[in-house]
């Protein structure tokens, strides 16, 4: 490997060989079968990641890993899968990668062997100041496996001079920029935490077993414990480590001097499950929430509301119930297409939004419509679908976004590209709308975005979550950056407009 192996999102072209880094993660402590528990808990979170798929169990003696390339149900659908995993305490992974770097050596949970015994890992977020102690940490002759930034977290913990695997633990953690969310598994049990600001989220949860001897669960999203029949007990708090041993005793530590929490806001605008429940606020609540709030800051004078599904749906719903325009289905979506998003080419992304997405012709023809999406990224999808409705007959097409115009790359683990491909990092609101040839365009106010959350609005001297994406207000240093001096990433004035699509 040369150092130039060593890619990370969003350092590098996204039609290079980077990694993408949003992910889900599961563990499982107490559970007869911990690893098909597991296997379930990540198929809930399949929609965290696509790409690969890994799970590590323990069974008292020994740690037996598996990962695999694909879906969860690719790799673990199958008994003998189910069979190479024995054990009651186990720890998964889903990953969202496509482009290139998409090695075995990347698939996580990764697994290393320590003075103390076996250690598993599974990371979501990301480490903004990996490569900064990725490069000290070779320089001192660690060897690595992979690219992942989650790596570096296994030298640290074994190199560090404190006496217990937790003391060690946290000695690494408090070297990490950036957010994670892990869980990890040792010969004493299962640690579970979250980073000093909570950017990415982490719930508990317990199976409730007949004999009284519940197991304790950790996972991504609370639609992964309803998945294995698990009761929400809490989410784990932003800057908590909680320690579970082999019989289920639960301890929490607070290694960190405790600050105000900054979830992710894009987990409510995108990326988690409508179903969850996300900084203790339903999703699909809040989703609609922010339609409603679109509503009110910006009308449209149309026939029909139209979601772009899946997800623009349920601010299409609140968009419709707000303003008391008819909510219609005018687009069918195929669910045997991947998400646009994560294709490696312009090109490719341009085709499967058709291969996607279908006019339903006999709705919009000569009629006025109002599109909801929840967010525009590159803008490829927008401009196919402005097009799709105008080639089936709609008069008016209108675009309403559920999310600030998204204007700054993710540092935290949610997969955005490069500043320059951001449309609006590129383009001002009226070049925005004739690039995707809406008749009007509208995002909601970042306000509004945070009164749709239950806020009254938003602080701007301690914002209430991270919304960085949308006001570049990044809450944590960012060492690797400073460090790269990547030209374009921090630079708040746009870039030349150009046509990507
Ligand atoms: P684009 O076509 O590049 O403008 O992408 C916008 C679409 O991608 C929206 O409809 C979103 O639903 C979806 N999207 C937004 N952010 C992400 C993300 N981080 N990962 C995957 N899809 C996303």
């Amino acid at each position: 490997m040369t150092s130039t192996d060593f890619v990370h999102h969003p350092f590098h072209d996204e039609d290079g060989d980077s990694l993408r880094e949003e992910c889900g993660v599961f563990g499982v402590v107490g559970a007869r079968d911990a690893a098909a528990v597991t296997a379930l808990g990540l198929h809930a979170l399949q929609h965290r990641g696509q790409e690969a798929a890994g799970i590590v169990s323990y069974d008292g003696q020994e740690f037996h890993v598996l990962r695999g390339n694909g879906h969860v149900a690719e790799n673990f659908g199958t008994g003998e899968a189910m069979a190479e995993l024995p054990g009651t305490m186990s720890c998964g992974h889903v990953r969202y990668s496509t482009t290139g770097g998409t090695g075995l050596r990347n698939v996580q949970p990764l697994y290393a062997e320590l003075a103390s015994g076996g250690f598993a890992i599974a990371h979501n977020g990301n480490i903004s100041n990996a490569m900064h102690l990725r490069s000290d940490l070779v320089r001192r002759g660690a060897i690595f496996q992979g690219t992942a930034d989650t790596e570096v977290i296994i030298p640290l913990v074994a190199t560090s001079r404190y006496p217990t695997l937790l003391d060690k633990f946290v000695d690494a953690l408090r070297m990490l920029e950036g957010a994670y969310s892990l869980i990890c598994s040792t010969p004493a049990g299962m640690i579970a935490c979250r980073d000093p600001l909570g950017i990415r989220p982490l719930v508990m949860g317990h199976i409730p077993e007949k004999d009284g001897k519940g197991a304790v669960v950790f996972a991504s999203e609370t639609v992964a414990l309803d998945i294995v029949g698990a009761v929400f007990d809490r989410e784990v708090e932003a800057g908590e480590l909680i320690e579970v041993d082999l019989d289920g005793k639960t301890t929490s530590h607070r290694p960190f001097t405790k600050t105000a929490s900054r979830p992710c806001i894009f987990e409510h605008v995108y990326f988690s499950r409508p179903d969850s429940i996300s900084a203790g606020q339903s999703v699909y609540s809040v989703r609609k929430a922010i339609g409603q709030q679109l509503a009110i800051e910006s009308p449209a004078d149309v026939d029909l509301v139209i979601p772009v599904p899946d997800s623009g749906v349920p601010a299409a719903i609140g968009y419709a119930q707000e303003s008391g325009v008819p909510f219609e289905l005018g687009i069918i979506r195929s669910h045997y297409v991947g998400r646009t998003f994560i294709q490696p080419s312009d090109g490719a992304r341009t085709n499967s939004v058709s291969r996607k997405h279908n006019a339903n012709r006999a709705l919009v023809a000569g009629k006025r419509i109002v599109l909801i999406d929840d967010s525009i990224v590159r803008g490829t999808t927008s401009l196919k679908i402005v097009q799709m409705m105008r080639d089936a007959g709609a008069t008016e097409v209108h675009m309403r976004i559920a999310s600030p115009p998204t204007m700054h790359s993710c540092f935290y683990g949610v997969d955005t590209p490069e500043r320059n491909k951001l449309l609006a990092a590129r383009m001002d609101m009226d070049a925005m709308r004739e690039f995707i040839q809406a008749d009007s365009l509208a995002f909601v106010s970042i306000d509004g975005l945070y009164r749709a959350v239950g806020e009254a609005e938003r602080k701007p001297k301690c914002p209430q979550y991270c919304d960085a994406c949308f006001t570049g207000d990044y809450p944590t240093r960012l060492t690797d950056l400073a460090e790269k001096t990547h030209a374009g990433q921090l630079n708040l004035a746009p870039g030349k407009p150009e046509k990507v699509a």
